[in-house]
């Protein structure tokens, strides 16, 4: 079966929900192996869990290298020498850097923010992209060299398919330019203690129906009882209500959860850009017309002032 190589993004011994999310939509695709910068047996041991057989453990650079020059240099380096029929690679800042670096190295066609990714019978590789906050579908294929594709988090649910990974060392000797940039300084931001907006399975977000900062506490309390993490729309972070980190939509973070409560978002197409794919959708709005309705599988006409604590306290009940 074709080898398709999947960059792996993993921090602090963990590996991101995306690459398990890129390892699954690899094993749809043929033969998954993973690229990782410093054999950690932890992120070694959850890659061959999600049926990464082969694993390329390229050389980390040394501490304080800003890594995504060198993250390309390495995985090209193993692009070059295992001539894998596809590489995927997660639609991060990072991941999107990385990847047209690498296009560039491989002289090799790249697409970036697929939605989803399909092999032909001719071995080529479908990759489908949405354009204009999703009211277009395009399908496209890399015709020269590796194809190289960034996929959005949450295209396929994470699968757990173990394997034994064999193991190869890869040593790299990096460029003077890879080691041209130093982090100077890191600040961890401050733990709320709720999961990460991408990796989280429920995401309760807020709009302007909040009317304030201060209302974004009945959205953190149902997060909360539901172990979920907090967004918010464009609105309310405009407003200065909640940090733009949380925004979700076109110009914010790209969400799938099993589970996405909207409330007091009306829906705009640039907020549904992000969360769209998420599998159940429940809106929470007194405006009965409100567009949000039109995508939510369960609607709420109401105050989301009523509606919230009401639901809050039945979820801790349970
Ligand atoms: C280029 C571009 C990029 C953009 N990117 C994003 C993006 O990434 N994310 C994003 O979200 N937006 C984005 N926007 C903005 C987007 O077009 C909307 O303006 C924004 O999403 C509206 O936010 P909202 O739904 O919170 O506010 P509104 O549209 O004002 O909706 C507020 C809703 O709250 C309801 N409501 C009010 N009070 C209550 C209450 N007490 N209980 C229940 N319901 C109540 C109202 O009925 C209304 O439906 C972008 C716009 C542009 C032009």
């Amino acid at each position: 079966m074709a080898e398709v190589l999947v960059l792996a993004d993993h921090f602090d011994g963990t590996v991101r929900k995306a690459t398990l999310e890129l390892l699954t939509l690899a094993h749809r695709l043929g033969e998954p192996s993973a690229v990782v910068f410093g054999p950690d047996p932890a992120v070694i041991e959850e890659l061959a869990r999600y049926g990464t057989a082969k694993i390329y453990a390229v050389d980390a650079p040394q501490d304080g290298v800003h890594d995504v020059i060198p993250k390309a240099e390495g995985l090209a380096t193993v692009a070059r020498e295992s001539n894998p029929a596809a590489v995927l690679i997660t639609s991060s800042y990072d991941g999107k850097d990385i990847a047209a670096r690498v296009a560039v190295k491989l002289d090799a066609g790249l697409i970036t923010d697929a939605v989803d990714v399909r092999a032909g019978d001719d071995g080529t590789f479908a990759a489908t992209q949405q354009a204009f906050a999703a009211t277009y579908t395009l399908t496209g294929e890399v015709t020269r060299g590796t194809p190289l594709i960034t996929v959005k988090p949450g295209a396929a649910a994470a699968e757990p398919s173990p394997v034994t990974a064999v193991v190869e060392r890869v040593p790299v000797t990096y460029s003077e330019l890879a080691l041209a940039v130093r982090v100077v300084e890191r600040s961890v931001r401050e733990a709320t203690g709720r999961p990460d907006l991408g990796e989280a399975g429920v995401v309760v977000s807020g709009g302007r129906g909040l009317g304030g900062a201060e209302h974004f506490a009945v959205v953190e309390a149902l997060a909360d009882s539901l172990g979920g993490a907090v967004g918010a729309s464009r609105a309310a972070v405009d407003a200065g209500w909640y940090p733009h980190a949380h925004q979700v939509g076109q110009t914010g973070r790209t969400v799938s959860p099993e589970l996405y409560i909207a409330a007091g978002i009306s829906g705009a197409v640039q907020h549904r850009a992000g969360m769209q794919t998420a599998k159940t959708v429940v809106a929470v709005n007194k405006d009965p017309e409100a567009p949000i309705f039109e995508l939510a599988d369960f609607g709420v006409v109401g105050d989301l002032f009523d509606v919230l604590p009401v639901l809050t306290s039945l979820v801790q009940e349970v």
